[in-house]
C-alpha cells in the first residue's frame, strides 16, 4: 500500500493479505488457532510473535488483521484493535487506559450504553468522572484538572446531534497532559480528520456505517502503536472482547463501499432536513448540515458535512411521535443507524428509556424526538414518506 493513496483506494486495497492461492476477495480465516512446526517454534511465538504471526484468534487473526490495517490506513492512525462490538471498543478503551484514582472529564450527551459505562461502571472501579456540556469549551476548561487522565466525548452526540469541538477540547486536554478519546460514530470514517484535529484514540461502532447493511456487530479502537499494542491489546486479548474473523470479513467488504454509501446517505439527509424544515407537524428539525444548526460553522470546519442522521422533534410529544412512526411506509422502526435501510428510533422510549425524565430533557431527548437514520432508498421516496407521515400528525 502507498501512503499517498486517496481514501477510496485505501478502502478497497489497504491491509490486503493474500494466501498462496492468490484469492481476489479477502479470505475468511475461520480458525481459532495456528499450528507450530515444533515445540521450540511454539515457545518462540509466545516470546515474540511478529506482525505476520498469530497465536490464538482472541489475540489476532489474519482476517481481523486485514480489517485493522485497512481502517487504520483510512483513519490515518498508526494502529487499530478490532472488537466484538462498538461497546466492547468504548468500554475496552476506557478500562484499558484508566485505573482506580484516575479522573475523567466526559460530555454528558452520550449514547445510552456509553453513559452507563461512564456514569455507573467506571465509578465502581474508583474512577472519578466529571460531566460537562460538551458544546461549551469553558466547561471543559473548568473541569479538566492537573490530574485528569482522559477526556471522552461523542464528536456528534447520539441522538441530540450536539457537536463537540475536537481541536478546542484537545488543546485544553493536552495542556494538562490528558488523553483525548473520541467516539466518532456519527462523524463516520468518511468525514473524520479526528487525529489531525488532536484525538489520541478514536473509537467506532463498526456495526453502524462500516458494516452499513445491518448484519454484524463490531467495533474498533484506533490510535498510536504505543497505545494500541502497549495498552489496548494486552487488556482486550486477555478480557475477551475481540472481533470474530467472520465479522472482520463482513467489515472489510463494508469498507470497500462505505464512501459511496455514506456520501449518498449524507446527500439525502440534507435534502430531507431541508424538505421538512418549517412543516406544521414539527416542533423542530435538527441536522448538523443545516445552516440553522447552532454549530453549523464548527460542523463545516470539523467534518465538512452533516452526517447521515436527522433529529425530528415531532409535535404532540410521545403521542405525536408514535403517530408519525406508525404512519411511515418506507422508514422502518428499529434502533440501528448507518444502515442501507432508513431506520427511525424513538430514543425516549427505547435507547434512553432508563434515564429519568429530567435527565432526558437535559440531554435534548424530548418526548417527541425521533432519530432518523437516512438509508440508501431513493431520496424522493424518502421525502414523500416523511412528509405524508408528518401530515398525519399536523
Ligand atoms: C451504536 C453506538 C455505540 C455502540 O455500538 P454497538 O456496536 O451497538 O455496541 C456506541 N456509540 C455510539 C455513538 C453509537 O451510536
Amino acid at each position: 500500500m502507498s501512503d499517498n493513496w486517496k481514501p477510496a483506494t485505501k478502502a478497497v486495497h489497504a491491509g490486503t493479505r493474500r494466501s498462496q492461492y492468490g484469492e481476489v476477495s479477502e479470505a475468511i480465516f475461520l480458525t481459532q488457532g495456528f499450528v507450530y512446526e515444533s515445540a521450540e517454534h511454539a515457545e518462540q511465538r509466545f516470546i515474540d510473535s511478529g506482525d505476520d504471526e498469530f497465536i490464538y484468534a482472541r489475540y489476532g487473526n489474519p482476517t481481523v488483521k486485514m480489517f485493522e490495517e485497512r481502517i487504520a490506513a483510512l483513519e490515518g492512525a498508526e494502529d487499530a484493535f478490532a472488537t466484538a462490538s462498538g461497546m466492547a471498543a468504548v468500554s475496552g478503551a476506557l478500562t484499558a487506559i484508566l485505573k482506580a484514582g484516575d479522573h475523567v472529564v466526559s460530555a454528558k450527551a452520550l449514547f445510552g450504553s456509553c453513559l452507563y459505562v461512564l456514569e455507573d461502571i467506571l465509578g465502581r472501579f474508583g474512577v472519578e468522572v466529571t460531566f460537562v456540556d460538551g458544546t461549551d469549551l469553558a466547561q471543559w476548561e473548568a473541569a479538566i484538572r492537573e490530574d485528569t487522565k482522559a477526556v471522552f466525548f461523542e464528536s456528534v452526540s447520539n441522538p441530540a446531534l450536539e457537536v463537540t469541538d475536537i481541536e478546542g477540547v484537545a488543546k485544553l486536554a493536552h495542556a494538562k497532559g490528558a488523553l483525548v478519546l473520541i467516539d466518532n460514530v456519527f462523524a463516520t470514517p468518511v468525514y473524520s480528520r479526528a487525529f489531525e484535529q488532536g484525538a489520541d484514540v478514536v473509537i467506532y461502532s463498526a456495526t453502524k456505517h462500516i458494516d452499513g447493511q445491518g448484519r454484524t456487530l463490531g467495533g474498533v479502537i484506533l490510535g498510536s502503536k504505543d497505545i494500541i499494542r502497549g495498552t489496548v491489546e494486552p487488556y482486550m486479548k486477555h478480557t475477551g472482547g475481540s472481533m470474530s474473523p467472520f465479522t472482520a470479513w463482513v467489515m472489510l467488504k463494508g469498507l470497500e463501499t462505505m464512501g459511496l454509501r455514506v456520501r449518498a446517505q449524507v446527500a439525502s439527509a440534507l435534502a430531507i432536513a431541508k424538505a421538512v424544515e418549517g412543516h406544521a407537524g414539527l416542533e423542530a428539525v435538527k441536522y448538523p448540515g443545516l445552516e440553522a444548526h447552532p454549530q453549523y460553522d464548527l460542523v463545516q470546519r470539523q467534518m465538512g458535512a452533516g452526517g447521515t442522521v436527522v433529529a425530528l422533534d415531532i409535535k404532540g410529544g410521545k403521542e405525536g411521535a408514535f403517530k408519525f412512526l406508525n404512519a411511515l411506509k418506507v422508514g422502518i422502526i428499529s434502533n440501528n443507524l448507518g444502515d442501507a435501510k432508513t431506520i427511525m428510533t424513538h430514543p425516549a422510549t427505547t435507547t434512553h428509556q432508563r434515564l429519568p425524565d429530567a435527565q432526558k430533557l437535559e440531554l435534548g431527548i424530548t418526548p417527541g424526538l425521533v432519530r432518523f437514520s437516512v438509508g440508501l432508498e431513493d431520496e424522493a421516496d424518502l421525502i414523500a414518506d416523511v412528509l405524508q407521515a408528518l401530515d398525519c400528525v399536523a
